[in-house]
């Protein structure tokens, strides 16, 4: 079972990867210096160093699935009643 709150979904749009929303700045649809074919590598034990281009914030994805990237981060906080993160 993977930690939920170091996980962050991607997504691959004509061979790059995008998040829908940096979990440090907020900016949208940021384009990661990643490439699909380096998820597997990913996946198969090879770490690798992502440094979010809008921010400069640097994760370590260690591991990948089919939507979402495991980092050595938690890039989600707990879920809190204070704070919705409902998008229209
Ligand atoms: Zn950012």
């Amino acid at each position: 079972m993977i930690p939920f709150e170091k996980t962050w979904p991607y997504e691959i749009i004509m061979n790059d990867l995008y998040v829908q929303d940096c979990p440090f700045c907020g900016e949208s649809n940021v384009l990661l210096p990643l490439k699909p074919k380096e998820l597997a590598a990913i996946h198969d034990g090879k770490k690798k160093l992502l440094v979010f281009p809008c921010c400069r914030n640097k994760v370590t994805v260690v591991d990948t699935d089919r939507d979402y990237l495991l980092t050595d981060t938690v890039l989600r906080k707990r879920p809190s009643s204070g704070q919705s993160e409902h998008s229209r």
